[in-house]
C-alpha cells in the first residue's frame, strides 16, 4: 500500500523546491492508487510559526495538490503535527532503551568537547568515545540517584555498511565506522530531527520516502533508526537539487521563488503544477504540456532525473501563456476582465468586448498581467484623433497624401463608422470599396491603412483591432482615461 508524506517546517513560505516535493508525492500517490500525507514538522519551536503553516496549506491548496491525511482533513495515523507527537518519541526511545539500542550518556559538554578536540588532534573521525557505551548499571545508577543530566544516545554499530536503492539515485552506501553514537533525545527530553522523522515515517506506515537530496546524510541515520525500532525499512527516493541559470542554489537574489509570488504575480497554479513537474522530469517525449491529471496519468518515479534541475523563469512565463490560451475561453474572459476591472480600464465587464479584445491579443498574453499593456497600447490611439494626427504620416511615402486625405474624408462623412456599425462584412466590404476608388489592393492598401488608423506598422489583425477600437469608442466599457 503507497503512502507517502510532504512534510514541511513552517519556518518560511513554500518554495519551489518544496511545492516540487510535494508535488512529486502527490503525483507518485495519485498515480499508484496510495495516500498523500501531509505532516507538520514544527519541532523547531523558535523558528515554527502559525502563519507560515497556514501560508503552506493555502500554497498547496491553490495547486491543487490536496492530501488524504493531515492538518485540516484529519486520519488514522495523527496527529499529523510534530508538536503534538511527543509522547510517541518518547515511547519509541524508551523501547530503544530497553532493548539496549539505546543508552543514557552522562557526559558534559566539556567532557564531549574534549573528546573532539583528542579526536582532531589524532586526525580521527568525531565519534563518540565516552564510557557510557559500556557502563554498567550500577553506574547508570549512581548518575541517575545524583541527577546528572543525560541525553539518550543512538548505539550504532562499529563496522560494516549500509546501504539503500534510491528509487533516484540508484544504490547509496555509508560506512559505518565514521559515524558514532548520536543523541537521539537531548538532556531536556527534546527529541532530535531525525528521531522524530522516523518515528514518524514509521508509524505513520510511510512506504515511500521522497524527499530533497539535501536529506541524503539524515537517511543514514533514520536508516539505522528503523532497523532499531523494528519497522520495515521504506523506500527512499532523493530529488535534485533546483538550481538558478548560473547553477548556483536557487535563492532569493535570482528573483521570485516562492509559490506565493508567482501566485499574485498572476500565475496560474495549473501552468506553476507543470512547471515544477518539469523540473526533473519528463514523459520521455517532447511533450511538456500536462495538466494535473494527465500527470498523474504520466509520472513515474523511475523517471524522475538524478541532476540538479535549471529554474527557468523566462520558461514558466512560457508554460503560463501556454495555459492561459487553453483555458476555457469563459475562464479567459473571467481573470481578463477582473483585471481590467481592478485596474481601472473597463467601467464594466462587457462580455463580448472582453471576448474580442481576448480573440485579438490572446498570443500577446503569457501573464495576465500582459493584457493591461496589450489594450492600453491598442486604446492609446483612438481612431479619429490616430486618423488626424501627423504622427504616424512620416513613414508613409508623399505620394500618400490623397489617400490619408481620403481616409479623413472618409471617416468625417460617417462612411466609416456606418461600416464599423456593421461589424466584421461591413468592414471588410467598405475596405474593398475603399482599395478600389484608390485603385490599390493587398499591401499597398493595408499597410497605410493600418498606420493610419491604428498608429502602429505592425499589430493583430487590423480589422479586428479597430473594430475593437470602435467597440471601445462607442460602448462606454472603457474607462475614458484608459489607453
Ligand atoms: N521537514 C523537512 C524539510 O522541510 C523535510 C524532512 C523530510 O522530508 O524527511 O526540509
Amino acid at each position: 500500500r503507497v503512502r507517502v508524506r510532504f512534510a514541511p517546517s513552517p519556518t518560511g513560505n513554500l518554495h519551489v523546491g518544496g511545492a516540487r516535493t510535494a508535488l512529486f508525492n502527490y503525483l507518485f500517490a495519485r498515480s499508484k492508487g496510495g495516500k498523500f500525507i501531509l505532516r507538520i514538522e514544527d519541532t523547531d519551536l523558535e523558528r515554527s510559526t502559525k502563519e507560515s503553516e497556514e501560508a503552506v496549506l493555502r500554497d498547496l491548496s491553490w495547486l491543487g495538490l490536496d492530501w488524504d491525511e493531515g492538518p485540516g482533513v484529519g486520519g488514522d495515523y495523527g496527529p499529523y503535527r510534530q508538536s503534538e507527537r511527543n509522547s510517541l518519541y518518547k515511547q519509541s526511545a524508551e523501547k530503544l532503551l530497553e532493548s539496549g539500542q539505546v543508552y543514557r550518556c552522562f557526559c558534559s559538554n566539556e567532557e564531549l568537547e574534549k573528546m573532539k578536540e583528542i579526536a582532531k588532534l589524532k586526525q580521527l573521525p568525531p565519534v563518540y568515545t565516552g564510557k557510557w557505551a559500556s557502563a554498567t548499571d550500577g553506574e547508570v545508577q549512581e548518575e541517575l540517584a545524583k541527577g546528572t543530566p543525560y541525553t539518550y544516545r543512538f548505539r550504532v554499530p562499529k563496522e560494516g555498511s549500509l546501504k539503500i536503492n534510491d528509487l533516484i539515485r540508484g544504490e547509496v552506501s555509508w560506512n559505518l565506522d565514521t559515524l558514532g553514537d548520536f543523541v537521539i533525545m537531548r538532556s531536556n527530553g527534546q527529541p532530535v530531527y531525525n528521531f522524530c522523522v522516523t518515528v514518524d515515517d514509521a508509524t505513520m506506515a510511510i512506504s515511500h520516502v521522497i524527499r530533497a537530496e539535501e536529506h541524503l546524510p539524515n537517511t543514514l541515520r533514520q536508516a539505522l533508526i528503523y532497523k532499531a525500532l523494528g519497522f520495515p525499512m521504506p523506500y527512499f527516493a532523493h530529488v535534485s537539487l533546483i538550481l538558478a541559470p548560473d547553477r548556483s542554489k536557487l535563492s532569493k537574489r535570482h528573483g521570485a521563488t516562492s509559490v506565493g509570488q508567482f501566485r499574485e504575480m498572476g500565475y496560474l497554479p495549473q501552468a506553476m503544477v507543470n512547471y515544477l513537474a518539469l523540473l526533473g522530469w519528463g514523459d520521455g517525449t517532447e511533450n511538456e504540456f500536462f495538466t494535473l491529471e494527465q500527470l498523474v496519468e504520466k509520472f513515474s518515479i523511475g523517471r524522475v532525473n538524478k541532476s540538479g534541475a535549471i529554474f527557468d523563469s523566462t520558461k514558466l512565463r512560457w508554460m503560463n501563456g501556454q495555459h492561459l490560451r487553453a483555458l476555457p475561453s469563459e475562464e479567459f474572459a473571467k481573470l481578463i476582465a477582473e483585471r481590467w476591472k481592478s485596474t481601472g480600464i473597463l467601467t464594466e465587464s462587457e462580455g463580448a468586448f472582453i471576448q474580442e479584445a481576448i480573440e485579438l491579443l490572446k498570443d500577446g498574453i503569457d501573464l495576465i498581467t500582459d493584457s493591461d499593456k496589450a489594450i492600453s497600447n491598442l486604446l492609446s490611439y483612438p481612431l479619429h484623433a490616430t486618423l488626424k494626427s501627423s504622427e504616424a504620416k512620416p513613414v508613409l511615402e508623399d505620394k500618400l497624401s490623397e489617400f490619408s486625405a481620403s481616409l479623413l474624408a472618409a471617416y468625417d462623412s460617417g462612411e466609416i463608422l456606418g461600416a464599423l456599425e456593421e461589424g466584421h462584412a461591413g468592414w471588410q466590404k467598405w475596405v474593398k470599396n475603399f482599395g478600389k476608388s484608390l485603385k490599390r489592393k493587398g499591401k499597398s492598401l493595408f499597410m497605410p491603412l493600418r498606420v493610419l488608423l491604428t498608429g502602429k506598422l505592425h499589430g493583430p489583425d487590423m480589422g479586428a483591432s479597430v473594430l475593437l477600437l470602435h467597440r471601445a469608442e462607442t460602448s462606454g466599457v472603457v474607462a475614458p482615461e484608459a489607453g
